[in-house]
């Protein structure tokens, strides 16, 4: 059977055109996110895709005109061998009207041996690589004995989980690959979270009270709201830095953990106190942290500043946290994940790597956030693998190697065989 996959592994080069041209077609999909809403179209081509390849298809609306389409192909053996999901984002990242690209970004042009189109390398790369993997596995007949459930999603770009809708409707699996942009590492990623921090005074004064309330013997207890904040913001900046010296990662530089002060809003006129001040924050965390432990610390600093502060003590700032839409409410969250380099399906992974490339996989973790960590919400053991990198990533000219695609659906070839032909672990 080995030698039947290296035929169709070598076959891959003969047909690489027909690869190039499910890439390029995907990316002519206008699937940007935001503005969003706009995937139905692309989506019921990967469905229809799937389909012709004996996967049962379901897909549903997560928002109006953004479906998700998951497909099954139940395997000889499902109940006895390991299953699989192979997840993929059809959203990609916005294209704003001064952007200057060589081309049309949806229409796709080869240059220097890549493929220029926003989304080749975030991530209709791994996208089409993954879906020709299926296809060429399923013209030669090849038995697969475990599950492949393949997942189609919407909503990354913008923190919508699609991915999490699939794992609350039920989709389970031995092992979870997202293909997302990681320049083939297998990588883990830290966490982000959002977050809204306000003050508020439960009384509005007049401009003309500001003398009142700061100067001696005024005799107003009131405070500007936004000057506030701007103690808060110093408390934050000194926990940033704290964590960037207490804590590390393997993988990341020190103070990848960071705390961004992203954008605030407050007061209401010049003719008035601000009464009211919210500071929207951008919180990285490192994959062995959950964002319910950073929360806490990021509350319990603040309320340690505000306790120091007369006014702030009165009127101590409140927390929302999260969201699930940047889009819907201004809010989103990834959490972490962590790569288990000794689980089966990661050995085999790296093994499939290696006999591709002849050189060793490296496994670490990724810049950014990606569906990955829906995965580790759920329990199930998951890991970023995909082509592609992140000088590309939501780039003008956005590009991929054609010879990283090559590469990387030779290798799903090989992992998808060996991993859904292994027998579970514990039956
Ligand atoms: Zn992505």
């Amino acid at each position: 059977m080995m030698s039947r996959i290296q035929q169709l592994i070598r076959q891959i080069d003969d047909r690489q055109h027909e690869l190039i041209e499910l890439l390029t077609t995907l990316i002519s999909f206008k699937t940007a996110a935001p503005p969003a809403r706009n995937t139905k179209e692309a989506q019921l081509y990967v469905a229809q895709f799937l389909e012709e390849i004996g996967f049962s298809i379901d897909m549903w609306d997560v928002y109006p005109n953004d479906p998700n389409v998951v497909g099954v192909r139940k395997g000889k053996k499902s109940a006895t061998h390991q299953s699989l999901i192979i997840n993929s984002h059809i959203d990609v990242a916005e294209v704003r009207e001064d952007e200057q690209w060589e081309s049309n970004p949806f229409q796709p042009i080869i240059k220097n041996d890549s493929i220029i189109g926003r989304g080749a390398a975030d991530m209709k790369g791994g996208l089409a690589g993954a879906l020709f993997a299926l296809k060429l596995l399923s013209e030669e007949s090849i038995t697969l004995a475990g599950d492949i459930i393949f997942q189609s999603v919407i909503g990354e770009e913008v923190g919508e989980a699609g991915t999490l809708q699939c794992t609350k409707r039920g989709y389970d699996a031995d092992f979870a690959l997202v293909v997302d942009t990681s320049d083939l590492h297998i990588q883990g990623q830290g966490g982000v979270i959002t977050g809204w921090i306000t003050i508020k005074s439960d009384r509005t004064y007049h401009d003309a009270t500001r003398r009142n309330m700061i100067h001696a013997g005024g005799g107003l207890f009131g405070a500007s709201a936004i000057e506030k904040m701007m103690k808060l913001i110093e408390g934050l900046q000194n926990l940033e830095r704290h964590w960037a010296i207490t804590k590390q990662y393997e993988g990341y530089p020190p103070g990848t953990n960071t705390i961004n002060p992203a954008v605030i809003e407050g007061g209401r006129h010049a003719a008035f106190i601000a009464d009211e001040c919210r500071l929207w924050i951008t919180v990285h965390y490192y994959p062995d942290e959950t964002y319910e432990q950073v929360i806490r610390e990021i509350e319990e600093h603040l309320m340690n500043v505000a306790k120091a502060d007369t006014w702030l003590r009165e009127n101590p700032p409140t927390f929302t946290w999260g969201g699930s839409s940047m889009i819907e409410d201004r809010g989103e969250i990834f959490p972490s994940l962590e790569v288990d380099p000794n689980h089966e399906a990661v050995k085999l992974l790296a093994q499939s790597h290696e006999k591709i490339h002849h050189n060793p996989v490296v496994i670490d973790v990724s810049p950014s956030v990606t569906d990955g960590c829906w995965f580790a919400e759920a329990g199930i053991p998951a890991a970023i693998y995909g082509p592609g990198d992140f000088l590309n990533a939501h780039a003008i000219n956005e590009q991929i190697s054609i010879d990283q695609l090559i590469a990387f659906t030779k290798t799903m070839i090989h992992f998808i065989y060996q991993w859904s032909n292994q027998e579970k672990r514990y039956m």
